[in-house]
C-alpha cells in the first residue's frame, strides 16, 4: 500500500515538471518579443510545445521509464565529440541529442533521489533561457564579455520601444546591398544585377580597397582608404576595427535625422570591429540564436544563409518610414562553404581545407567553381526578393540604391584560390551599380572605388562630402588603390583605366612588382616591363597600411568555422 502511495505521489507530479518549462517558455517568449526580427506566432507556439514536451519526458524519466537513457546519452556525446566541431545539421543533430539526453538523465537522477521542490525546477529551467542570453553576450553584435548589459538590454525591451529612434529627415531612402566574395563576372550573370543595371548606372571598372572583407567594407562604410579608417589585420596577425576618430556614413546620416539599420551576415562585421557605429539597429544573422527551438541552427555558417538575412531586412523594411532611412544589407552566400551545392562535400568546405588539399585536378577545380556559381545563383534569388521588397516600398523609384561586393574570389587564375591572397582583377575588382533619381541608366567609363560610395550617399542625403560623387562624370585619369590581405600577403596595388600594378608584400624590401596592360591582357596573364619610377608604381607604393590601433574584439569560433583562424 505504501509503494502504491509513493507512485501515486509521483503520478501527481506531472505539473511539477510542466510548470518550470512553461515558465521558461513564457520568459523566453517575453524576451523574444523584444528581439528583432520578431519570431512568428507559430515559432512561439512551437517553442512552448517543445518545452512542455521536455517536461513530459522528464516526468516519464522520473517514473523510471527509459532507464538506459544515461548510457544512450553518453554514446551520443562520444559520437558528437568524434565528429568534432559540428558544422552541418547532420553533424549537429547527434550533438544536440546527446546534450538533451544527458540533461534529461541528470534531471531524472536528481528527481529520483531528492524530489526537489517545484521552485528548484523553475530556477533550472529559467537558467536555460538566461544561458541562451549569455551566449548572445559572447557574439560580435553585442559587447563581448559583458553579459549583464546584454541581459538588461533583452529584458528592458519595452523601454527600448518607447525610446526607439525615429526618422526626422525627408531625404531620399538610401540602401547599400553588398554581397561578400562576389566576382564581377559572376555578378554580371545574375538576374538581379540585370534588373538593377536596366535602371541604374553600372561601373565596369570598379575596384575594392582590399582583397578581403574587413578593410574593404570599412572603406564602403566610411569613404576612406584603409590607412585612414584603420580596419584590417597587420603582418603579425594583429586585427583591428574602425579607428575611433573616423566618422562612418551611418553616424553622419543618423546625426542628420536618418533612421539607420544594418542587416549583415559576416562575423568580421559587428560591434567588435566598430561597424555598429551610427546604426540604430544592427542585426547579424551569424549571432547565436537565442530562441531555444526556432530560427535555424544555433551555430555554424548555416545561420548566415542569405534567405534569413533577407527575411530580416524585409521585416525591418515593413516598419521603415517611406523616406529618411539608410539600410545596409550585407549577404554572405558566395563565400565558402557552399551551403547549396549539389555535392554535399562542398557544403562544409572551408578555405583552409581547400588550400591545404593536394593539387586538385582541373576537373575538381571546375567542380569547386560550379559550387561557387550555384551559391551565386542562390544569392541571386535572395537579392531578387530584397529588390521586390524595395520596389514595393518605393525605394527603387525614389531612393539611392548601391549594389556591390567587398571583393571577388580567385579560382587558380594566378595559382591561388579564395580571396585575401592576391590583388589580381578577379579578387580586387568588384561589381558596382548605382540607382538614383534622375540618373541615366547605362555603363559609366572611368575607374571608381568602394571609397566613392559613402560620399555619393552623403551628398544624396544633403550632407557635405569629400571625394567623388558617382553620379558625376568620373575623371579619365582616376587611379584607385588597394591594400592588404589575409596576413601572409599584405600586397599593395593600383589601377587606372588601362593598367594594374601589384606590389607583392609591399612593406617588405625588396618586393616583386608586376604590371599588366588591361586593354591587351584583361586576364593579367603576362606582366609587362614597367620602370620603378612609373607613376602607377608610385601610386601603388603610396597605398599605406593602417597605423596600429587597439585590437578588435572578434568572434573567434565563428571565424574558425570559416577557416580564418586555425
Ligand atoms: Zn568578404
Amino acid at each position: 500500500v505504501q509503494q502504491r502511495s509513493a507512485d501515486g505521489n509521483r503520478d501527481g507530479g506531472l505539473v511539477r515538471f510542466l510548470v518550470p518549462w512553461a515558465a521558461a517558455a513564457l520568459v523566453d517568449s517575453y524576451l523574444a518579443l523584444g528581439a528583432w526580427p520578431r519570431p512568428a506566432w507559430w515559432q512561439f507556439a512551437g517553442e512552448i510545445l517543445f518545452l512542455l514536451a521536455l517536461g513530459r519526458v522528464q516526468y516519464r524519466l522520473a517514473r523510471g521509464w527509459l532507464r538506459s537513457s544515461l548510457l544512450a546519452a553518453a554514446v551520443l556525446c562520444v559520437f558528437a565529440l568524434a565528429v568534432h566541431a559540428p558544422k552541418a545539421p547532420h553533424q549537429l543533430a547527434p550533438f544536440l541529442l546527446g546534450l538533451a539526453g544527458g540533461a534529461l538523465s541528470v534531471v531524472w537522477a536528481i528527481e529520483r533521489r531528492w524530489h526537489p521542490p517545484i521552485l528548484v525546477g523553475t530556477v533550472v529551467a529559467l537558467g536555460v533561457v538566461i544561458g541562451a542570453r549569455w551566449l548572445d553576450g559572447m557574439v560580435i553584435s553585442r559587447p563581448q564579455g559583458s553579459v549583464a548589459p546584454s541581459l538588461v538590454d533583452a529584458i528592458a525591451w519595452p523601454f527600448r520601444m518607447v525610446v526607439a529612434p525615429a526618422s526626422t529627415s525627408d531625404g531620399p531612402p538610401l540602401v547599400i546591398i553588398s554581397v561578400d566574395t562576389l566576382r564581377r563576372d559572376a555578378a554580371a550573370r545574375m538576374a538581379s544585377y540585370a534588373r538593377l543595371a536596366a535602371r541604374g548606372a553600372a561601373y565596369p571598372h570598379a575596384m575594392s580597397t582590399s582583397s578581403w572583407t574587413l578593410p574593404a567594407l570599412a572603406s564602403l562604410q566610411t569613404g576612406r582608404m584603409p590607412a585612414e579608417h584603420g580596419a584590417g589585420c597587420l603582418e603579425d596577425g594583429h586585427c583591428q576595427g574602425l579607428a575611433p576618430q573616423v566618422r562612418a556614413l551611418a553616424e553622419d546620416l543618423s546625426a542628420h535625422g536618418y533612421l539607420t539599420s544594418a542587416v549583415v551576415s559576416n562575423p568580421w562585421i559587428g560591434r567588435g570591429t566598430g561597424f555598429d557605429r551610427g546604426f540604430a539597429t544592427l542585426f547579424n544573422s551569424g549571432d547565436v540564436v537565442n530562441r531555444l527551438v526556432v530560427g535555424g541552427p544555433p551555430w555554424g555558417v548555416h545561420r548566415q544563409d542569405d534567405a534569413r538575412t533577407v527575411d530580416a531586412a524585409l521585416a525591418w523594411l515593413t516598419r521603415a518610414p517611406r523616406r529618411g532611412f539608410y539600410l545596409w544589407v550585407h549577404l554572405f552566400g558566395p563565400h565558402m562553404p557552399y551551403l547549396h551545392a549539389a555535392d554535399p562535400i562542398f557544403r562544409t568546405l572551408d578555405p583552409t581545407t581547400l588550400r591545404s588539399t593536394l593539387p586538385l585536378s582541373d576537373a575538381r577545380r571546375r567542380e569547386v567553381r560550379a559550387a561557387y556559381d550555384a551559391e551565386v545563383a542562390y544569392t541571386d534569388v535572395q537579392v531578387m526578393r530584397l529588390l521586390d521588397g524595395l520596389e514595393r516600398h518605393g525605394v527603387l523609384d525614389e531612393g539611392v540604391v548601391v549594389f556591390t561586393a567587398d571583393h571577388g574570389e580567385e579560382f587558380w587564375e594566378h595559382g591561388g584560390v579564395e580571396h585575401g591572397h592576391s590583388h589580381h582583377g578577379e579578387v580586387v575588382d568588384v561589381p558596382l551599380i548605382l540607382l538614383a533619381p534622375g540618373l541615366e541608366p547605362g555603363e559609366r567609363s572611368g575607374v571608381v572605388s568602394l571609397v566613392d560610395v559613402a560620399p555619393t550617399l552623403r551628398v544624396a542625403a544633403g550632407l557635405p562630402a569629400e571625394g567623388i560623387d558617382l553620379r558625376d562624370a568620373i575623371p579619365a585619369d582616376r587611379v584607385a588603390g588597394a591594400w592588404g590581405g589575409l596576413i601572409q600577403h599584405l600586397d599593395c596595388s593600383a589601377r587606372d583605366a588601362g593598367r594594374r600594378v601589384i606590389l607583392r608584400d609591399c612593406r617588405r624590401s625588396p618586393h616583386a612588382i608586376s604590371s599588366y596592360d588591361l586593354a591587351r591582357d584583361p586576364a593579367e596573364r603576362e606582366p609587362v616591363r614597367t620602370p620603378p619610377a612609373d607613376s602607377l608604381v608610385e601610386a601603388a607604393a603610396g597605398v599605406a597600411p593602417p597605423l596600429r590601433g587597439a585590437p578588435a574584439s572578434l568572434p573567434v569560433e565563428q571565424l574558425r568555422a570559416l577557416g580564418y583562424v586555425q
